[in-house]
């Protein structure tokens, strides 16, 4: 049996413990850290690492081989395959949403998207069905067995959402609202973090940070785009990010060709790029009729450029040595 430890120095403030992969990771601030250096002696402690990051449990080397993961039933962002999590803008109706969950699921989605509360920069448009549109989605995953994938914009709803939600979205518009990070770091869910429209990839790091450092190891980035000078796309997709991510962090990252682009001819080109690029997945608004859509119309796809796309996107990902997460149907047929 272990020996027991008992403490006899305080932890120093902003001391932070996570659950990465196989491992336990204790963050302790000061390098110097007596502390660090009684969990050294202790025995306990397999490697003890001098770290000047300012984001060190999203740091690569807390999870050198790097991390996967789990949405929810088999569906998994990180590793070699890649996920596709794909659904309308926003819910509607339960027709809406039904219809384009099947298309979802039909172009090869692991996971549907849609939102609820909708952070919209009019108040003049559509803000969402609120819990109205939490339990037609609840109900449209149990349907179909698709994770849910929706939208968080406030720490006191967080525990509503986690409720109804398999995985918990934060937005670029709340990217940096750090009372909405602690929160859905504690819900025990998995979060989708989209990169802040004006945050530098560091800073989007520190935002997982937060999650990571309330416990919660299950971060999928989002890269979806930088305001920049170019009105001719609703914001510049970075892919140079995506790349500068995995080599940099151990979570996964997906791209949003959607809302980075604003236009649905430009989300397949953007896709197959973000595939040959190295991300891990994909984020695509689709819709089963996107003329009646009512939050971003422009860049929804029908049915037919989600096949078209999905279609290609398997040329991609086939030449770099990768494929599509496949749903548990598909698993059972192969095997
Ligand atoms: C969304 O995915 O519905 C959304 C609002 O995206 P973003 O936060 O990237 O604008
Ligand atoms: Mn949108």
């Amino acid at each position: 049996m272990r020996e027991r430890i008992h403490a006899r120095v305080p932890a120093p403030h902003g001391t932070t413990m996570c659950r990465i992969g196989d491992q336990l990771i204790v963050h302790v601030p000061g390098a110097q850290s007596v502390v660090a250096e009684v969990l050294h002696e202790s025995g306990l402690v397999e490697r003890t690492v001098a770290d000047h990051s300012d984001a060190p449990l999203t740091d690569r080397q807390a999870n050198p081989l790097g991390s996967v993961v789990a949405l929810g039933g088999t569906a998994t962002v990180g590793g070699v395959d890649f996920a596709l999590i794909a659904g309308p803008c926003a819910v509607e109706t339960h027709e809406q949403m039904s219809a384009s969950a099947e298309m979802a699921k039909a172009g090869g989605a692991v996971a549907l998207r849609g939102g609820a509360f909708k952070p919209r920069s009019s108040p003049y448009s559509f803000q969402g069905l609120g819990d109205e549109g939490l339990r037609i989605m609840a109900k449209v995953g149990t349907e179909t067995g698709l994770p849910i994938v929706t939208e968080v914009v406030d720490p006191a709803t967080v525990q509503l959402v986690a409720e109804h939600a398999d995985v918990l979205q934060v937005g670029t518009r709340n990217a940096q609202n750090f009372s909405l990070l602690k929160a859905v770091g504690q819900a025990g869910r998995p979060v989708v973090l989209k990169r802040g429209f004006g945050c530098t990839v560091g800073e989007w790091l520190q935002a997982a940070e937060y999650v990571l450092a309330a416990g919660n190891p299950d971060v999928v980035l989002c890269e979806r785009g930088i305001r920049s000078y170019e009105p001719a796309t609703r914001f510049t997709l970075d892919l140079s990010a995506v790349a500068v991510v995995k080599h940099n962090s151990h979570l996964p990252v997906i791209v949003d060709p959607s809302h980075g682009t604003g236009h649905r001819h430009l989300v397949k080109p953007l896709a197959l790029a973000a595939a040959a690029v190295g991300a891990d997945g994909l984020l695509i608004d689709i819709h089963n009729d996107p003329a009646s859509a009512l939050c971003d119309a422009d860049q929804a796809l029908d049915r037919e450029r989600w096949f078209d796309l999905t279609g290609a996107l398997r040329g991609v990902l086939a030449g770099v040595g990768r494929g599509l997460t496949l749903r548990e149907p598909e698993l059972a047929v192969q095997a």
